[in-house]
């Protein structure tokens, strides 16, 4: 797909509409003003509301998980097709075909005679698949992202998107939040188990349901709800806002400034430890055969769950500190080469899954804290990586030498205050937070709040501590 990533070359006028025309094999539409191409206007919000997505666990009858599979068949043949389309378009004929483009192919291939299964399945939901492609696109256009690829079965998760009226929502009168939700062709409700209930009296705007490698289903409703940014939290005696600061590391997964620890929990440590003896039964299996085959099954389930124990552990752990405190600081998500090189057999890989484990956590991490922070009028203050937040005694605040990862405490030479390395790095990086904080917040006409995310390597007035 080299030929794509050549500047825009684009045909114009009557041309492009005769080779999109042939290539898309289908009749152009007659001109139609109004409501035509573009993508979809988003719904206008009140300005306070926002989107968010509740995601449970739901159970499908057989006939329904055999209508699921045809639709994610049908979403991903549709997301193919779409792909070569535009992609042949722009080789052959230097055209770039856009989501309308797409969508008038589809009601082309729903009405061709070899392609007619794709009339078992909702054609909202078959253009959402389209949107993802488009989106796709965007993406590569704006240079964040690689060429679309082809969508093969059953890696990672399949997915179908239903916008509004692609589903039928009844809420529960007795039990407000939850009720009955029914797909597009399809006559039963499904089966969700609502571990949580909706905020009531919401219409979800858009459902996504999704089965993983593990082979669960989830049902993902976007809601648009209205969120109370929380009350300011100011430190004990003082007009100043309550600040923590948050140490990523090594021995307990987050350490705060107070000498609160998060540790790892027990479960991931055994899971890890089954999961290394899955991965090295994996390697002696044969190629493609049945045994390998259930082998990676298990190990998808193994790690759908460690990802699910983690979420809800985090969940709560992230919620707690944006209740208490008002300023959150963490440093720049570490990069892997903080590990010590495994040594020993078998070692190595098991090292390779904790790190896999662990920066996963501190992905989930982050992204709870920045979009809870939005949401309840917190702020996070990312610390440039440069920072020295385990080397500077948090007391004097002179830089001492560099630490081993094993050393776990050490006396700084020139105060004699005796540190644990995580809490003093806490400290440290709770400290430079606030001071990002306030040259942030001075840089602001008066009376505006500070945003929900500062970035040391964003602020220009930023001068590193040496
Ligand atoms: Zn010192």
């Amino acid at each position: 797909m080299t030929d794509a990533v050549e500047g825009p070359v684009r045909v114009t006028g009557a041309e492009a509409k005769r080779v999109k025309r042939e290539a898309l094999g289908i009749a152009d539409r007659h001109e139609r003003h109004g409501r035509a191409s573009g993508p979809m206007q988003p719904r206008i919000r009140g300005c306070d509301t926002r989107q968010r997505a509740y995601r449970f666990r739901f159970y499908p009858s057989p006939e329904q998980a055999q209508q699921l599979e045809q639709t994610f068949g049908a979403c991903r043949w549709v997301y193919n097709q779409g792909l070569a389309l535009r992609s042949e378009a722009w080789k052959s004929h230097r055209v770039s075909l856009g989501f309308a483009e797409t969508c008038r192919a589809l009601t082309g291939w729903r009405r061709a005679e070899a392609t007619s299964w794709l009339q078992a399945i909702s054609s909202t939901v078959l253009q959402q698949a389209l949107r993802h492609l488009d989106g796709a696109f965007q993406r590569f256009f704006r240079k964040t992202a690689k060429y679309p690829s082809f969508k093969r079965k059953r890696t990672r998760q399949d997915s179908a998107t239903y916008v509004r009226t692609g589903f039928r929502w009844l809420e529960d009168p007795e039990r407000p939040g939850t009720g009955l939700v029914t797909l597009a062709k399809q006559t039963a409700p499904l089966d969700v188990r609502w571990s949580r209930a909706l905020p009531a009296g919401v219409v979800p705007v858009r459902l996504s349901v999704t089965r993983d490698r593990a082979g669960r289903y989830f049902l993902s409703m976007l809601v648009e709800e209205r969120i109370t940014p929380l009350p300011a939290a100011f430190a004990p005696g003082s007009r100043a806002p309550k600040a923590v600061g948050l140490d990523l590391g090594l021995a307990a997964l987050v350490t705060l400034d107070d000498g609160r620890k998060l540790e790892h929990p027990r479960l991931l440590k055994k899971y890890a430890k089954q999961l290394a003896d899955l991965q090295r039964q994996l390697h002696r299996k044969e190629k493609s055969s049945k045994n390998r085959g259930r082998v990676r099954q298990r190990i998808a389930q193994l790690y759908a769950l460690i990802s699910d124990v983690r979420r809800d552990m985090l969940d709560q752990f992230t919620t707690r500190l944006v209740r208490e405190n008002h300023v959150l600081v963490v440093e720049k998500l570490p990069i892997s080469n903080l590990m010590r090189p495994a040594v020993g057999k078998g070692r190595r890989r098991k090292a390779k899954l904790n790190q896999a484990i662990r920066d996963a956590a501190w992905g989930e991490l982050l992204r709870q804290l920045r979009y809870k922070c939005e949401w309840y009028g917190r702020t996070l203050v990312v610390v440039d990586r440069f920072f020295p937040s385990t080397r500077r005694c948090s007391a004097c605040l002179v830089k001492g030498p560099r630490l081993d990862v094993s050393v776990r405490e050490w006396t700084c030479r020139e105060c004699g205050v005796v540190h644990d390395r995580d809490v003093n790095a806490a400290v440290n990086l709770r400290d430079e937070g606030m001071r990002l904080y306030w040259l942030a917040a001075a840089a602001l006409p008066p009376g505006r709040t500070p945003p929900s995310v500062i970035k040391a390597s964003e602020l220009k007035q930023y001068a590193p501590v040496a």
